[in-house]
């Protein structure tokens, strides 16, 4: 199967992390992290802005996991 020139560029290419920060796009830590809502929650820290940003890395696993539980009754 032939497959279009830009295929191999698309998927080459790095995306951007959620743990970059989003004004300098530099690495950023993690400071904190919280589950309670259901949301994987983690504050991370910038230390080039000295800024925190808190990114919403999804549904938390002990989420995911009761609710995978749930749908088996
Ligand atoms: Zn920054």
């Amino acid at each position: 199967m032939k497959r279009p020139s830009w295929f191999k560029w698309k998927f080459r290419r790095k995306p951007p992390a959620l743990t970059d920060c989003p004004k300098c796009g530099k690495d950023m830590r993690m400071v904190d992290k919280s589950t309670m809502s259901g949301n994987d929650m983690r504050t991370y820290r910038c230390d080039d802005c000295q800024e925190e940003h808190i990114m919403n890395f999804g549904t938390a696993l002990w989420k995911v996991l009761s609710d995978a539980r749930g749908s088996d009754e």
